[in-house]
């Protein structure tokens, strides 16, 4: 991987990076087109990193399918697909890894407290290996991408960090690998999850400005589906997810829930404006 780059790096070439754990999805390939548009070289990753999931979650079982992923990346027009094996990215008596000091304090860093440490180090990696220009993240994992963009300002990295937008389902469910895991009647009720999100911008709208009570009507309104649990909703400062009590500028609102064993999240700017 690091010889192909160093020749692309000789010629000229913009490497473009989209790291992912596979079982692509459309919102998978508008980080590939967008990488595609970006750089001359693009090269996109599939890992299921071990060290960002802690036992009991679900990485044994989470979805995988090679040959599908190979086949709708290189039709999107990836040059490379870099399939790194695990026991070469962390072998034996591996033991360093990079930790952010707060952003992990908040959000998903709470109930999966070695996530954000296991994807700051795996992205390490893989820009140590891939040596991008440019890598494409999405928006719909909000704090894994401020980790990132914080981690790249903080180590000096030489990469310039790309957002994208969540790409959801036509009924507006944020498309995600884990989606699969859902039974049919599971799937339609974790519609909710997005529709708290649209209630909040809403109320907003309509003049409610109080965090506690727009996560009040959002909690209500997902605790009315059966089988979901609430892991969190926030409402934070778009940079250091510290709470917010009143939205009187824009606001992350972030919330993880569980249907039944699957935990997804989503996300959405509250704008006040
Ligand atoms: P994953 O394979 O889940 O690790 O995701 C790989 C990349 O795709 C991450 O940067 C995610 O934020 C991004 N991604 C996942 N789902 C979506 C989505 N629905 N819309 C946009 N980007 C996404």
């Amino acid at each position: 991987m690091q010889e192909h780059s160093d020749l692309m790096r000789g010629l000229g070439r913009t490497i473009a990076f989209v790291p992912t754990m596979g079982f692509l999805h459309e919102g998978h390939l508008s980080l590939i087109r967008k990488g595609r548009e970006l750089g001359d070289n693009l090269i996109v990753s599939i890992f299921v990193n071990p060290a960002q999931f802690s036992p009991g979650e679900d990485f044994e079982s989470y979805p995988r399918n090679l040959d599908r992923d190979f086949e709708l990346a290189q039709k999107e027009g990836a040059d490379v697909i870099f399939i790194p094996d695990g026991k070469e990215l962390y072998p034996r008596n591996f033991q360093t890894y990079i930790e952010l000091e707060k952003l992990p304090n908040h959000l998903c860093g709470i109930s999966r407290p070695t996530f954000l440490k296991g994807v700051a180090t795996v992205v390490t990696k893989l820009f140590n290996l891939v040596k991008p220009h440019i890598a494409v993240f999405g928006e719909k994992d909000y704090q894994q991408l401020i980790v990132i963009r914080r981690m790249v300002r903080d180590l000096n990295f030489e990469i310039n960090i790309v957002g994208v937008p969540t790409l959801r389902e036509p009924d507006g469910l944020a498309m995600s690998s884990r989606n699969s895991y859902l039974t049919p009647e599971q799937r339609i009720n974790a519609l909710c999850i997005y529709k708290s999100l649209k209630k909040a911008q809403e109320l907003l709208e309509g003049g409610v400005n109080d965090a506690a009570s727009i996560i009040n009507a959002a909690s209500g309104l997902i605790k009315s589906n059966e089988g979901t649990n609430i892991d969190y909703i926030s409402i934070c400062d778009p940079e250091t997810l510290a709470d917010m009590e009143t939205i009187n500028r824009p606001a992350l609102m972030a919330l993880a829930v569980k249907m039944g064993e699957t935990r997804l999240i989503d996300n959405m700017i509250l704008n006040p404006e």
